[in-house]
């Protein structure tokens, strides 16, 4: 169990309560959170994962008798994109729970204090019991110059802030595995929060963002069962990550069926089939992004037409790009045997496969740029291959023109 025993004075129900949250808010948000609990059981039919899960009453008993935790949350080298899952979410998550079930006391972003203020509330924090959220991959090349916080590496940082941490949550795929900063060839040295954290559990919420509820779910787990939630083999929670994108995508019917989108302005397209020839990862990713969606259940990127880019998966940004390539490795597409043959054992090997794959690929497409200075427009965009990119005009006293100017003639 987590302890909480430096935690501040007053239950999260009477800071809600001093802050204004309605009944009606804090239980429309607890059924939130009980509907994701759920999500990760979609295999055991409707009563059976209500008996497994909590209901939106329990969760808020359990919430309102808790004292109000204190929390870090860092934001190491990444771009934000994390937070902003969470702010602009728009439901009542960000103001009405992350703002106000938790104290939110130190965060780059939103703390008002700077400078040696700053460094202040993070050194009184480190001093106490704290739930700990990391965004953002640990730089640890060159000694860990790439990112200072107050004259300290990143790493420093974070071993400090974890020492005292009650519960770690590692959110987005940068804190997770690295993601695009520690893509091939990694120059900076990213590593994820649990590579450099051994002695103790992180919880990886990820995603490139992860959905701004998932994110609070995680949170609220932990206050509400006062232990880290039941993870699968990447240290992800169960709860929202043990489901398949492609089993619960409403374009599945269009898979069985064999029908494909075959660029992004075909008639396919227009009728919303499957966009597994344009490149989705759906069959090989885990999230609940078909459940739960996004800013309100307003949409997702399947559903505006998008592929899913797998960017929940291990080093989605190597194993997975180029983005717009078909997954390799599923045979007999379009009958549903084939569906149940993509299973979990064969992941590992899709993903060695879409490396390689991609890895070939990539390489055979920057030959041919490199050689003829063409670029290949994918088909999935409907281009043509070896169609010339765009030019751009340059002004003939740019720095650009001169250096090159200056480069033909000497190789001249
Ligand atoms: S996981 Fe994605 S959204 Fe989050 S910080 Fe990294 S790059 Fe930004
Ligand atoms: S391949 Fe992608 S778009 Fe097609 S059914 Fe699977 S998840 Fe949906």
């Amino acid at each position: 169990m987590i302890s909480g025993a430096n935690w501040q004075e007053g239950t999260l129900g009477d800071n809600l309560a001093r802050a204004g949250v309605s009944r009606r808010s804090f239980m429309k948000f607890c059924g939130t959170m009980a509907a994701i609990f759920a999500a990760g059981t979609p295999n055991v039919g409707e009563a059976a994962a209500q008996s497994l899960t909590p209901s939106a009453e329990e969760i808020a008993d359990k919430l309102s008798a808790v004292k109000k935790p204190k929390v870090a949350w860092l934001q190491l080298q990444e771009c934000t994109g994390c937070m902003e899952s969470v702010l602009r979410s728009g439901g009542t998550t960000a103001e009405d729970v992350v703002l106000n079930l938790v104290s939110m006391d130190y965060n780059e972003l939103l703390m008002a204090p700077s400078g040696h203020a700053a460094e202040k509330a993070l050194d009184d924090m480190n001093a106490e019991d704290h739930i700990l959220v990391v965004n953002g991959s640990i730089p640890t090349g060159e000694h860990g110059a790439y990112c200072t916080i107050g004259g300290k590496s990143a790493e420093q940082v974070l071993l400090e802030a974890a020492e005292k941490a009650t519960a770690i949550l590692a959110v987005g795929a940068c804190a997770v595995w690295g993601s695009v900063q520690a893509a091939k060839p990694n120059p900076t040295g990213a590593k994820g929060v649990d590579e450099i954290i051994k002695d103790k559990p992180v919880i990886n919420v990820s995603g490139c963002p992860p959905i701004g509820e998932v994110i609070t779910a995680t949170l609220t787990y932990v206050l509400t069962y006062g232990k880290t939630p039941e993870v699968d083999a990447e240290g992800r929670p169960k709860f929202a990550y043990d489901q398949r994108i492609h089993d619960s995508c409403p374009r599945r019917a269009h898979y069985d069926a064999g029908q494909f989108v075959k660029t992004f302005d075909d008639e396919g397209a227009r009728n919303g089939w499957c966009l597994y020839e344009v490149g989705c990862k759906g069959p090989s990713t885990f999230s609940p992004c078909p459940i739960v969606q996004w800013n309100l259940k307003s949409g997702w990127p399947i559903g505006a037409g998008h592929p899913c880019i797998g960017c929940t998966e291990k080093d989605f940004f190597d194993q997975f790009t180029p983005f717009y390539d078909k997954l390799p490795g599923i045979p007999g597409i379009g009958v549903e045997s084939s569906v149940n043959k993509v299973g979990v054992g064969l992941l590992a090997a899709t993903a060695a496969g879409t490396a390689v794959h991609g890895g070939l690929t990539l390489v055979k497409e920057l030959k041919i740029r490199r050689s003829n200075g063409e670029e290949k427009v994918l088909a999935a965009f409907g281009g043509v291959e070896g169609r010339k990119p765009p030019t751009v005009d340059l002004p003939s006293n740019s720095p650009g023109t001169q250096s090159e100017t200056a480069s033909d003639s000497k190789d001249n």
